[in-house]
Order: structure tokens, then sequence, then C-alpha cells
């Protein structure tokens, strides 16, 4: 059987001296598909098995893995092999979208969609990508179904005081709605740092809740108080993490986040991923590998001017 499946490569592994096995992530799910002879100079098929190339796929389906005959590409996104950061982002959404994504042909159209619209804003380069990845987390998250109201107190249900309108935030003083209609997100305004992340509860905690003694231990012994292993954040972190959850890419305008609120988001959606959906990509290392060489750098250049001033 013959058929035709819209597709980007989330993953190549060779195979043999010129084989490769590639896997496609489709409207319909992630789908393994073997390139005969891909690797072969010349080969027809090299360019539609780029790393994040989309284009539509002939897939020939005998018995076992299907053969890719025929690509027809869409979108090469070389931008995003040719430069090493985003590359290694790149590597880090795919991963994510892996994770989320059932078996062709049990997928999601709507992760597909998503996904592709990520990496078109990626390529294009006016997204922070830091800030890419922590939208691309939040809404990983509620896809697995492992996000929290992130509206309300994980541990008593009471709402954190922001009032949303349509994925719009209402709050004048620390975020809008721009006036092409986009939402404009922004974690800057200073605000008292009275909530928490409660790795306990698998989401935020309100100032009662987080300062509350945590429940006595199965064999009755008072836990210390506050509750352990609560980490405080920002009062802006529930409407953003609402917002990156669910404002799609194509409302999304500017996002501006003060360096606690992102380290915060980091902690928050770091933890949640790995304690309630079994997430940690391996990408994930080498990002921050590269973050951590990109601050070592600035340090060194700060080192060196601060050494020639006068
Ligand atoms: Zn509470």
């Amino acid at each position: 059987m013959l058929y035709n499946v819209e597709g980007i490569v989330i993953r190549t592994v060779a195979y043999g001296e010129t084989h490769a096995v590639v896997t496609l992530l489709t409207p319909a799910g992630t789908l393994g598909a073997m390139a005969r002879g891909a690797k072969k100079p010349q080969s027809r098929l090299a360019a539609g098995i780029q790393f994040c190339a989309q284009g539509i796929y002939t897939v020939y389906q005998g018995r076992g893995m299907g053969n890719l005959q025929q690509v027809e590409i869409t979108r090469s996104r070389r931008g995003l092999r040719e430069h090493l950061d985003k590359a290694a982002y790149a590597a880090y959404f795919c991963e994510l979208a892996a994770s989320a994504s059932e078996t062709y042909p049990q997928g999601s159209e709507s992760l597909f969609t998503q996904f592709s619209a990520l990496l078109d804003r990626l390529e294009e380069g006016r997204d922070d990508p830091e800030v890419l990845a922590r939208m691309w987390e939040a809404k990983i998250l509620y896809m697995l179904g492992a996000a929290p109201d992130w509206l309300h107190c994980a541990a008593c249900g009471a709402p954190f005081g922001t009032r949303t309108n349509g994925g719009a935030v209402a709050d004048a003083t620390t975020s809008g709605t721009a006036m092409d209609g986009r939402v404009v997100v922004s974690g800057t305004a200073p605000r008292p740092a009275a909530l928490g992340y409660s790795p306990f509860h698998g989401g935020l905690v309100c100032p009662r809740c987080r300062d509350m003694p945590a429940a006595p231990r199965p064999d009755g012994t008072p836990n210390a108080p506050p509750s352990p292993g609560i980490l405080p954040v920002p009062a802006a972190l529930p409407r953003i993490l609402h917002q990156f959850t669910h404002v799609p890419w194509n409302r999304l305008g500017t996002v501006q986040l003060s360096p606690p609120t992102r380290r915060a988001l980091d902690h928050v959606l770091r933890l949640q991923l790995r304690e309630f959906a079994g997430v940690s990509p391996r990408s994930r290392e080498f990002l921050d590998g590269l973050s951590s060489l990109e601050a070592e750098g600035e340090r060194l250049a700060r080192c060196e001017r601060d050494e020639n001033s006068p």
C-alpha cells in the first residue's frame, strides 16, 4: 500500500552504510520509515530526511516498517541546522514533542500544528529561544495531562486572584493585549514573592498553604514548618504559566521576563515534567551545558573589560 503523509523529521538514525531510519511527527502521530539509499550523495531522499525538515512523505507500507519512496519538501528549516544553539533547542523541542505524541495513526493534529509553528518561530529568530522552551514545556505538560490548574492553589484550591479573559490577562500593571490584539506577557513588575511551587502537590500553592506545616507523617510525627521542598516563586507565575499553556503561538506577542521569573519558570516546569510526566530529555542536559558555557564566556569577557578599564 502506498500513501502520502505530511510530516516533520524529528529523528534520523543511520542504518548500515547508506540507509537511514527516519522518525516523522505527523498529524496522526509518530511514524518510523526506512529511507533506503538516503545517505548516498545524489539521493533524492537526502534533503527530506534532514532534521526538522517538513514535507509530504510518500511511504510504501508492506509488512513491518514502511519504506520512504519520495519526499516533497515544504519547509527545509535549514536555519535550524546551521546554528549550534538553534539546533540544540530544536533537538530539545523534538524530544519533548516525541514524548507527548502517540504512534501513528493515534496522534494529535493539534500537537503537530503547534510543533510546526514552534519550529518556524525558532528559525525566524525573533523570539528568545529560552522563552519558547518554557512555553513548549508548559504546552507539553498540558497535552500529557500533567499540568495543574496554574491559576488555583494546588493544596486548597483557592484562586490566585488573576482574572483572565479568553487567554488575554486583564492585569493592566503586568500584562495585557497589544494594539494588534496579541497577548503581551510580562513578568518584570516587582511583586511580593509569596507563592510557592510544591513538588508534593504538583502545582503552585498560596501563601497560606506555603507557610502551613506539612501534614503529619504517616507515623504521626509532625513535619517541620513550612512544608519541606517548597520553592518560593514570583507572584506573576500563575498568570504566566496559564498563558504559556493556553495562548496559541500566533496570538503571542512580546514576552519579557525578569531573571527571577526565568529561574522560577525553569525550576517549576523542569520539576513538573520530570516528576509528574516522567519526561527528562537528554537534549536538555546539552542545552544546560551550552548556557553554562555562555555564562562562563560572559564572566570572562567582564573580567577582561574590568582589567582593561583605567
Ligand atoms: Zn492554598
